[in-house]
C-alpha cells in the first residue's frame, strides 16, 4: 500500500518515493545529553521509532540514523545564545561536559530500552565527527558560501536564496528574529555559525578546516555532516521535534544544499510538542518529567510508550496520570484477548467453530490503512480494539485463534506497544473434561454451592489434577 507522509516543506502529503526503490533512508535529530531525558523529547523519537517500525513492516529495507548531540547546542538556541548546554551542566555539576555526556548518553540508551525503541541502525556523537564538518566547512569557505570573522565561521544566508523555505518564514521575520542577537561580526544578522573560536571551551579542536582557529563547532553543521558520511547526500526522510523546524532543520538545508547542489531530504516530518495536564510542560510548573519519573511512579516503559504514541504526532498529545492508567488498561485487554486465543491455539481451552478469518482481514486492512494515512495511531489502535472486541466475543476455532494470533504480532511489531505474546495460564495440557469441571466449579462458587464445588474438586483430584487459585483466577496442576 501507498504511504503517505506529511512533507513541512511542502505542506502536503506525499507518497512516499525512496530515491533507491525498496530501500529508505531516515536521519532523526537526537538529544543534546545534558540531562535526563524527558516524556517530550520521547514522543519525537518513539513517533521515529513507530515510523521506521512501519515502513519496515511494509517491505521496505531501512537504514536509519539518530545522532546524539554532544557539544554546541547552545542554550538560547533560536538566537545562537547563551553558552554551549553541555559547558553550561557542567558549570553547574562540576562534573566535565565529556563525563556530562557519557553519562546522559547512557541514561539516553537506557530510556530507550525501557521505552523498547528498535535501535537506529547507527547514533553517532556528533564529538566524532569534527574532520567530517570541517570538510563542509572547508568547501562551503572556498566558493564563498561561508566567511571567516575572528575565527569565527558562519554561513552567508544571503548566498541561499531558499533560506526560510522550511519554515516559510519570509525575509522581514527572520531579520527581526535575527536583530535580538547583537553580534556586529556578522554580514547579515541572519547568518549563522559553523564554527567558533573558544580556547576555553572544555570541548575543542583544532580547525579542521585550512586557515581556522581552535574552537568547536555550531550546532546545525553536525546533522549535515553525520547524515551525509552515513546516508549519502541525498535521503528520502528527516524528522525531528516541531522546534527543530527553525533555525536547526532550516541551516540544514542551506548548508547542505549549498555544499552538494542537491535536494538534501525529500520529506520532512516533525512531530509536535505535548502538554501535560493541557499546558506546557515546565519545571516551574511542576509538570515536568523525565522517562524514570513515570519509570519510578511504578508504571511500566512499556504503558509509557503506549501513552506517548497513542496519539497520532501531528495532532496535540495531553499527557496525564490518568492516561498511563488508561494505557495500562488498554494493554490489559489486548493481552486478555491473546491469551484466550492462546490457549485456543495450543489445546488448553476447547476451540469452539467460529471463523475469524473475515474480522483478522478487516483489522489488518484498516490497520494498514490508517498507519499508510500519515502514520495515524490512533485510527490504527482502533481497528485493533474493534478486533479485539471481535475476537472475545467469538468461540474461535484452532486455526481462526491461530491466525488472530499472527494479527496481533503484527500490531505489536509495528507499534510495539502491546508486549510480547502473552503466555497462556498455566492450565497446561489438562484434558478438556477436566477444565470443563473446572468451570462448572467456578460456576459452583459463583452460586455459594460449595458442596458441589467440593464435589468437582474431589473429581478433579481423581484424576490426577490440583486446582490452584491464582489472582487471575483458578487453573489446573499435574499433581
Ligand atoms: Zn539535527
Amino acid at each position: 500500500m501507498t504511504i503517505r507522509l506529511r512533507n513541512t516543506l511542502t505542506r502536503q502529503l506525499e507518497e512516499l518515493r525512496p530515491l533507491v526503490p525498496g530501500k529508505v533512508t531516515m536521519y532523526h535529530c537526537g538529544p543534546t545529553v545534558y540531562s535526563s531525558p524527558h516524556i517530550g523529547n520521547f514522543r519525537s523519537f518513539l513517533f521515529a521509532d513507530v515510523l521506521r517500525r512501519f515502513v519496515e513492516d511494509q517491505g521496505y529495507e531501512v537504514t536509519q540514523v539518530m545522532n546524539i548531540t554532544d557539544v554546541g547546542h547552545l542554550t538560547m538556541d533560536d538566537i545562537e545564545g547563551g553558552e554551549d548546554k553541555m559547558e553550561a551542566a557542567s558549570k553547574r555539576t562540576g562534573k566535565t561536559a565529556w563525563d556530562i555526556a557519557q553519562q546522559y548518553t547512557d541514561e539516553f540508551r537506557d530510556c530507550q530500552k525501557q521505552l523498547r525503541v528498535r535501535l537506529p541502525h547507527h547514533m553517532p556523537r556528533a564529538t566524532d565527527f569534527i574532520q567530517q564538518m570541517g570538510a563542509i566547512i572547508a568547501d562551503l569557505l572556498a566558493k564563498g558560501v561561508a566567511y571567516q570573522v575572528n575565527g569565527n565561521v558562519y554561513f552567508s544566508v544571503e548566498k541561499f536564496p531558499d533560506y526560510g523555505k522550511l519554515s516559510g518564514k519570509v525575509l522581514d521575520e527572520l531579520e527581526a528574529g535575527a536583530r535580538v542577537a547583537v553580534n556586529d561580526e556578522k554580514r547579515d544578522p541572519r547568518d549563522f555559525a559553523l564554527w567558533k573560536l573558544d580556547d576555553k571551551h572544555q570541548m575543542q579542536w583544532d580547525a579542521p578546516f585550512p586557515g581556522g582557529a581552535r574552537g568547536f563547532p555550531g550546532w546545525h553543521i553536525e546533522c549535515s555532516a553525520m547524515s551525509m558520511h552515513y546516508l549519502g547526500e541525498q535521503i528520502d526522510i528527516h524528522t525531528g521535534g516541531e522546534d527543530n523546524v527553525f533555525p536547526h532543520h532550516e541551516c540544514e538545508i542551506a548548508q547542505t544544499e549549498a555544499h552538494t547542489h542537491k535536494r538534501f531530504v525529500s520529506i520532512w516530518m516533525h512531530a509536535r510538542h505535548l502538554l501535560v495536564d493541557n499546558t506546557k510542560m515546565s519545571k516551574s510548573l511542576g509538570n515536568f518529567f523525565t522517562v524514570s519519573d513515570i519509570l519510578q511512579k511504578g508504571y511500566s516503559g512499556l504503558e509509557l510508550r503506549y501513552a506517548l504514541i497513542r496519539v497520532q504526532y501531528r495532532q496535540t498529545l495531553n499527557f496525564t496520570l490518568q492516561g498511563l492508567d488508561e494505557a495500562r488498561a488498554a494493554i490489559g485487554r489486548v493481552n486478555e484477548a491473546r491469551k484466550k486465543l492462546v490457549r485456543v491455539r495450543d489445546g488448553a481451552e476447547r476451540a469452539g467453530s467460529d471463523d475469524l478469518a473475515v474480522a483478522v482481514q478487516t483489522a489488518q486492512d484498516a490497520f494498514t490503512a490508517a498507519m499508510s494515512d500519515d502514520l495515524n495511531v490512533s485510527e490504527a489502535l482502533a481497528a485493533v480494539f474493534e478486533f479485539v472486541a471481535a475476537c472475545n466475543k467469538a468461540q474461535p476455532t484452532q486455526e481462526s485463534a491461530k491466525a488472530a494470533l499472527l494479527a496481533f504480532a503484527r500490531f505489536e511489531d509495528v507499534l510495539g506497544c502491546f508486549g510480547d505474546e502473552p503466555v497462556a495460564d498455566a492450565t497446561g495440557s489438562a484434558p478438556a473434561e477436566l477444565l470443563e469441571l473446572l468451570e462448572q466449579r467456578k460456576a459452583a462458587k459463583a452460586a455459594k454451592n460449595w458442596a458441589e464445588a467440593d464435589a468437582l474438586r474431589d473429581r478433579i483430584a481423581q484424576a490426577g489434577w490440583k486446582i490452584v487459585d491464582t489472582p487471575q483466577g483458578a487453573r489446573l496442576e499435574q499433581v
